[in-house]
């Protein structure tokens, strides 16, 4: 199946890329490059360079390699950002995914696996989170994700296009190859930055509070291994090949773990000590989220493969030598 992937120069993009070509799909990259890189995407596969915003150019570009599926990523995706820059991320986020999602339908394509975020949830009323919980997203980032879900909701009933939204808990970790891995301008994300601290490019990690109702009193998150959520990519467009029903599902382990033990686990792993200091919350960080995986599990087959372990082990690998 010939398959677009948006975004695929990105951080998660490019795994999905690696993963969808080992297993012997055919694909096509689109990317503006504007945080992507380059060099994410193999030599051998078509890299289109072109926004999403350029409306007139999308269905020529699906037409012209006879594109069957889409794997969208494309999207800017830091909260903060977001929170200053709304406009820009109503634009490209939603705007930008409308215009890829009318030329498909217009087109006749009728699978599309979208990426979308656990942030969906806002502040959630239960732990585990399952996909019954409420979506009440807390910023313009979130809402981006939520208005894009609706959009292919309404598209599905009246275009039939088929789709899966895959709603992430914390992507992290890097091909075990060490040829991809997790590279952002700037990083704001927990373990790169732990690992940059535990090589000594960071001088140390701010923890953003300590007084939440956990049992360290730092935030608990389910960080989930960037190839499993590759693998769940793929397994999400093979269900929709079996004809199976547009939905909605959750991609976690499971399982949480603080701020704090992130930090004792990448020294153990790195065998360096971390210095860090407590400073205040971080606005708009819930003190919870795990995900309930269960629905991932039955529809998809899906299981993670990889453990807290792996991803940092895989992390640190890439961040020691990085290609990019
Ligand atoms: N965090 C932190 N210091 C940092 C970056 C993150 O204490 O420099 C915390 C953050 O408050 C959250 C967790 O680490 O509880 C994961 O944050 P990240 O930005 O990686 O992902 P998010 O959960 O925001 O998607």
């Amino acid at each position: 199946m010939k398959t677009l992937i948006t975004g695929g120069a990105g951080y998660i993009g490019s795994h999905c890329v690696k993963k969808f070509l080992e297993q012997g799909h055919e694909v096509v990259v689109l990317d503006n490059l504007s945080r992507g890189h380059q060099e994410a995407v193999p030599q051998n596969v078509e890299l289109e360079v072109i926004n999403l915003l350029d409306a007139d150019k999308l269905k020529p570009l699906l037409e012209k390699h006879k594109i069957e599926a889409i794997v969208h990523f494309a999207a800017f995706a830091y909260v903060g950002e977001s929170v200053e820059s709304p406009a820009e991320y109503y634009q490209n986020n939603v705007v930008g995914s409308f215009n890829l999602i009318k030329a498909a339908a217009e087109i006749g394509i009728k699978k599309f696996v979208f990426s979308s975020t656990c942030s969906l949830y806002g502040n959630p009323d239960s732990i585990p989170i399952s996909e019954e919980e409420s979506i009440k997203p807390i910023n313009p980032y979130a809402k981006t994700k939520m208005m894009v879900e609706n959009i292919l909701a309404d598209f599905n009933r009246a275009y039939g296009l088929n789709y899966v939204a895959l709603r992430y808990f914390n992507a992290a970790g890097a091909d075990p190859s060490g040829s991809i891995g997790e590279s952002h301008e700037p990083e704001t994300h927990l373990i790169p930055l732990v690992i940059q601290t535990a090589l000594g490019e960071r001088e140390k990690i701010l923890v953003f509070g300590d007084d939440y109702k956990t049992e360290d009193g730092t935030c608990i998150r389910d960080y989930i291994h960037v190839n499993d959520l590759s693998d769940a990519h793929l397994k999400a467009l093979e269900y929709l090949n079996d004809g199976n029903e547009s939905t909605a599902i959750n991609l976690g382990t499971g399982s949480g773990f603080s701020v704090l033990e992130i930090i004792k686990e990448v020294e153990k792993i790195a065998d360096a000590p971390v210095k860090f200091e407590i400073v205040d919350r971080r606005e708009g960080d819930p003190a919870v989220l795990v995900a309930d995986n269960k629905k991932a599990k039955k529809l998809l087959g899906w299981s993670p493969q990889n453990k807290l372990s792996d991803i940092i082990l895989h992390a640190l690998n890439w961040h020691k030598n990085p290609k990019y």
